[in-house]
C-alpha cells in the first residue's frame, strides 16, 4: 500500500511485493491467454516474458483489473493484428466508458492506441484451441466471471458463490481464489470463506489471491491447512487444459 509502514508493507520477503491480481495461462505450442489488464500489466510482461497473447479474458471492468488495457498496443506491434478480448456485455460497456479514446474512433496522430476485438462472454468457448468456462461468481452485488480451464480454476474478486456455479468447478484439481484478508469485506471473501469454499470444491491443491496488507505471506502460509497456500507472484502451476 502507497505510505504503509505496517510490517507486510516494509517486508522484504519477495513473497510479499504483490502486483495486482492477473494469471497468464501459457499451453506450449497452442495459445498464450491473460487473464485481465492490470495497472501493473507492463511490468508483468516484462518480468514474467510474456511476448505474444492469443486473448485476452476479463473477469470484470474494476480499476485494478483493466487499467493496463492500453499496453496490448505492444502485442499489437509484435503480432501485426488487433488482440481478440472477451468480456460480458456489461463489462465491454464499462470498458467503452472508461477507455473511450480507445473506442470513440476517432483517428489520432502518434502515439497509437490498442486494437482491440471485442467478444461478448456468454457461456463456454474457445480461445485457439483451448476451452474456457466462464464461472459466474458475485463481488458484492456485482456479477463477474471466474474462468476454469480444464483441470484449473480461477476465481479472483468474489464474496460468494452463486449455487448454478459450484457443478462448473466441481472436478477441479487445482483451484485458486480470491482472500483479501480475516477481517469481513463486502466484496471478497475472508480466509475463513475461502477456506469454506475450498472445503466444498476439495479441489488436490488451493491457492489464496487477491490478499490484502493484513496478511504476510510467511505468517499466513504457515496457518493455512494442508493443501492450501497463498499465491504469489511469479507462481507457476501445472494444470491440464481442455482442448477442442
Ligand atoms: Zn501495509
Ligand atoms: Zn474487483
Ligand atoms: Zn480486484
Amino acid at each position: 500500500m502507497i505510505g504503509c509502514t505496517c510490517e507486510v508493507c516494509q517486508s522484504t520477503d519477495p513473497r510479499d511485493r504483490r502486483l495486482r491480481p492477473s494469471i497468464h495461462v501459457d499451453v506450449p505450442g497452442r495459445a498464450s491467454i491473460l487473464v485481465d489488464t492490470t495497472p501493473d500489466l507492463r511490468q508483468q510482461a516484462l518480468a514474467y516474458r510474456i511476448t505474444r497473447l492469443d486473448a485476452v479474458l476479463f473477469t470484470h471492468s474494476h480499476a485494478d483489473h483493466i487499467l493496463g488495457l492500453d499496453e496490448i498496443r505492444s502485442f499489437n506491434f509484435i503480432q501485426q493484428k488487433p488482440m481478440p478480448c472477451y468480456a460480458t456485455a456489461a463489462v465491454w460497456e464499462n470498458i467503452q466508458q472508461m477507455f473511450r479514446y480507445v473506442f470513440d474512433g476517432v483517428p489520432r496522430q502518434g502515439g497509437g492506441i490498442p486494437k482491440v476485438e471485442a467478444h461478448d462472454v456468454e457461456g463456454p468457448f474457445t480461445v485457439a484451441g483451448v476451452q474456457v468456462v466462464p464461472v459466474p461468481l458475485w463481488h458484492g452485488r456485482m456479477p463477474i466471471l471466474g474462468f476454469r480451464f480444464g483441470s484449473f480454476a480461477y476465481l479472483t474478486d468474489c464474496s460468494a458463490i452463486p449455487d448454478e456455479s459450484w457443478g462448473l468447478v466441481a472436478g477441479v484439481d487445482t483451484l485458486v481464489i480470491d482472500g483479501l484478508r480475516d477481517r469481513k469485506h463486502s466484496t471478497h471473501f475472508t480466509v475463513a470463506e475461502a477456506l469454506e469454499a475450498i472445503d466444498r470444491i476439495a479441489p488436490r491443491r488451493a491457492y489464496l489471491t487477491h490478499m490484502s496488507h493484513d496478511l504476510g505471506h510467511a505468517a499466513t502460509s504457515a496457518r493455512m491447512p494442508a493443501g492450501v497456500e497463498l499465491a504469489h507472484d511469479g507462481l507457476v502451476l501445472d494444470a491440464t487444459v481442455d482442448v477442442a
